[in-house]
């Protein structure tokens, strides 16, 4: 018998918990063909919610004590953490891991299981369509940040790939080999390799709740995905460093030439104005990129645990 994982990352969830455990058990009890022979799990993880979320989980787990299981963190440790323990937490041979809020529908498991089980594919991943019902800027962002992150970073990310995928085993604990405290999902599924394919299913709207991502979270998480795959925004920070170089000894030879010829060199402070504020904005904006570096290197170095359970079933 196999056992098929679901890995589920709450944070103030109470009202969609329910909603979910439901659709996803009609979900198996309607298609009983494609889980023939393989039992299912759930793993919760109570990402430090303040609401009733925790309750929920007792409640479900003391009514299938086999089937639903739980980590509960001491306070909010962000999603990526909530993937990562739940992860952690598994048993299964395929893994799923999906939201609570039904905007990734179980309805495609038994697709992805019966995909998976062909032995084609080691992940079967999902997309969204389109992005129907989002607001017009919050789309044109998350495209200009795919755009962005896929030219300079060595992993590619697919635009508009969800992290609801279903994996085997074997990648699952390639990722879980990656120690890394910095934990980009989108990422590290990509770096890890193995035979991924994706569904694409149509944008859901949430079962019920609110979203948990304001823009400005959505901007930090843009960074820390171009910081933790690439340096080239280092590299850019080195280009531009040279090219002013260069342009500032072309400048001086200018400089000397003029006073040497024409014995003026001393009008254009205007200009000079403007040019020293520009490289003193360039090289903030370097150490800038640099500081980003740094920081993520201090949080790698003192090796904190990603996360702290405070109970678990
Ligand atoms: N989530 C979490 N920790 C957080 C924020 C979100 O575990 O700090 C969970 C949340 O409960 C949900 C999933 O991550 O199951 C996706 O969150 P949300 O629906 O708010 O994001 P969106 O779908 O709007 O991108
Ligand atoms: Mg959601």
């Amino acid at each position: 018998m196999k056992t098929i994982s679901l890995v589920v990352p709450c944070y103030n969830e109470e009202p969609t918990i329910e909603i979910f455990y439901n659709t996803v058990e009609k979900v198996i009890a309607d298609n009983a063909a494609a889980f023939e022979g393989v039992d299912h799990e759930y793993v919760f993880v109570n990402d430090g919610s303040s609401d009733g979320t925790l309750n929920v989980f007792r409640q479900l787990n003391t009514a299938h004590p086999d089937t639903v299981h739980y980590v509960s963190f001491s306070r909010n440790f962000g999603k990526e953490a909530g993937l990562l323990a739940g992860l952690q937490h598994t048993t299964g041979d395929y893994v799923a891991v999906m939201d609570v809020d039904l905007q990734d529908p179980p309805e495609l498991l038994p697709k992805m299981l019966t995909m998976l089980q062909t032995d084609e594919y080691d992940c079967i991943g999902t997309m969204r369509e389109d992005r129907a019902g989002e607001p017009f800027i919050r789309s044109f962002l998350s495209r200009s940040f795919y755009s962005v992150v896929n030219k300079i970073s060595k992993v590619q990310i697919i635009p508009n790939a969800r992290d609801y995928r279903l994996m085997t085993r074997q990648m699952v604990d390639a990722i879980l080999a990656m120690p890394e405290a910095n934990r980009f999902s989108k990422g590290i599924f990509n770096w890890v390799g193995f035979r991924t394919t994706y569904l694409k299913f149509e944008n859901q709207p949430r079962s019920a709740g609110e979203t948990h991502w304001s823009i400005w979270q959505l901007f930090d998480y843009s960074i820390d995905a171009i910081v933790d795959f690439s340096d080239v925004p280092l590299k850019i920070a080195t280009f531009t460093g040279g090219l002013l170089s260069f342009a500032s000894i072309i400048s001086i030879f200018v400089v000397i030439i003029r006073k040497l010829i024409f014995n003026n060199s001393a009008s254009g402070w205007a200009s000079l104005v403007t040019i020293l504020l520009l490289i003193g904005g360039i090289q903030l904006f370097c150490l800038g990129i640099i500081g980003n570096y740094i920081g993520k290197i201090y949080i790698e170095t003192k090796h904190r645990p990603h996360y702290i359970v405070q109970e678990e079933k």
